[in-house]
């Protein structure tokens, strides 16, 4: 019934533009204030590689009957290329049933190089395809294969409101979703310990422009982007907290490996913690949750190691009392998502307006035009086979000549 793997293909596009809207800087990074960052990333968003802020990776296995499984690994670099390309022979010729033994070569085969970064990029992209192609070979959803999912539909939260200088339209955007449904919403805050004390009174003030527009029956997260360090971060959200505002959670406040400054911050503040879309494998979150350092896990499974390690990611945050929320309510997240009661909602990049403008956030709806949408706030789970979206080759193909 499981046929083996006769072809390995993979492409990269840049996933386009980083975001610049209508304000001095739409967030804060882990470059702001780097003297000459802001020069080689245009549009000073996240911190991908110049010249582009990020990358979609799209690996495609094919079975000896035809049939195709899909992985993605990103939002992340050209250089996961090589390593898909060097690991491509792993899984050639196997089953896609072989799943944990085909993960554990790939991870024992790479650790003196890998165990986080790009090198388990290739990997996460690799195992996610072994599934798609596993449960397509079963004609089965994936997460019938992780045991099922536990709801058919689960609430979403609108992840947008970039920091702007025009806060009217921070707070038109804000209302905008909430007349949409959504009973959550995430923003971004755009200063750092290199703005000074004006920094904290700005980054309150467009907390407070959001959590006015929205009201008091919805959620309000709001999202520093590893900007700040531990002592910046309690100082700002003890701000917000003074300012009256109950935050949902506060997202990754400092740099992802200073988990002791987390937990510094975490024990400092009422407000809860959210970190992890940048941690990697059930090693990477072990010390994370161990630490105390979260409330909150945002796994990404195309970043942390695949849905093979997300199980196991699923099943810490299980095992310790923490929310499991992953970054970005895309295929490969919602089917392990859907799996588990750990998972109260996920996020939810709100597609192209009108205009067509699509930018990092956007460019799955572009490749994967029938990845679920939210309606009234909330996500229907997809009953098609495998991962349940469908890559679009001729635009695919498209993006590729204009690059
Ligand atoms: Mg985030």
């Amino acid at each position: 019934m499981s046929s083996p793997i006769v072809r390995v293909r993979v492409a990269m596009l840049p996933a386009g533009e980083p975001p610049v809207l209508g304000g001095p800087r739409p967030l804060v990074t882990p470059l702001t204030g780097i003297e000459g960052a802001e020069r080689l990333l245009r549009g000073d968003a996240t911190a991908g590689l110049p010249p582009a802020a990020s990358w979609a990776v799209v690996v495609r296995l094919e079975d000896a009957d035809g049939r195709e499984g899909v992985g993605t690994a990103g939002f992340g670099s050209p250089a996961t290329v090589p390593v898909i390309e060097q690991l491509a022979p792993v899984v050639l010729g196997a089953r896609p049933a072989e799943v944990n033994r085909l993960w554990e070569t790939m991870f024992r085969a790479t650790v003196n190089v890998g165990r986080r970064g790009v090198v388990m990029h290739a990997i996460s992209a690799l195992d996610v395809a072994l599934w798609d192609l596993h449960a397509r070979q079963l004609e089965r959803p994936l997460h019938e294969l992780l045991g099922g999912a536990v709801r058919s539909e689960i609430p979403a939260y609108a992840s947008r409101l970039y920091a702007t200088d025009d806060l009217d339209a921070l707070a038109a955007e804000a209302r905008g979703y909430v007349e949409q449904g959504f009973g959550a919403v995430k923003q971004r805050l755009a200063y750092g310990p290199s703005d000074g004390r004006d920094g904290i009174r700005r980054n309150v003030e467009l907390v407070k422009t959001v959590a006015d527009a929205i009201g008091p029956g919805v959620e309000q997260m709001a999202d520093a982007y590893m900007g700040w360090d531990a002592g910046y971060a309690i100082r700002c959200i003890r701000a917000i907290e003074d300012a009256g505002i109950r935050l949902r959670w506060v997202e990754e406040p400092v740099m992802p490996d200073e988990i002791p400054g987390l937990a510094r911050v975490r024990a400092a503040v009422d407000t809860p913690i959210a970190a992890g879309e940048h941690e990697a494998t059930r090693f990477g979150f072990r010390d994370l949750v161990t630490a105390g350092a979260v409330d909150v896990l945002q796994p990404d499974v195309n970043r942390l190691g695949g849905i093979t390690e997300a199980r196991r990611v699923w099943a810490l945050g299980e095992t310790f009392g923490l929310d499991v929320i992953p970054h970005l309510g895309v295929a490969h997240n919602l089917q392990v998502a859907a799996a588990s009661f750990a998972t109260p909602m996920v996020e939810y990049m709100p597609p192209p307006g009108d205009d067509g403008r699509f930018d990092e956030d956007q460019v799955w709806w572009m490749l994967f035009p029938d990845e679920p949408r939210a309606h009234h706030g909330t996500i229907r789970l997809k009953r098609g086979p495998g991962l349940g979206v469908t890559l679009d080759d001729a635009r695919l193909q498209e993006l590729l000549e204009l690059n």
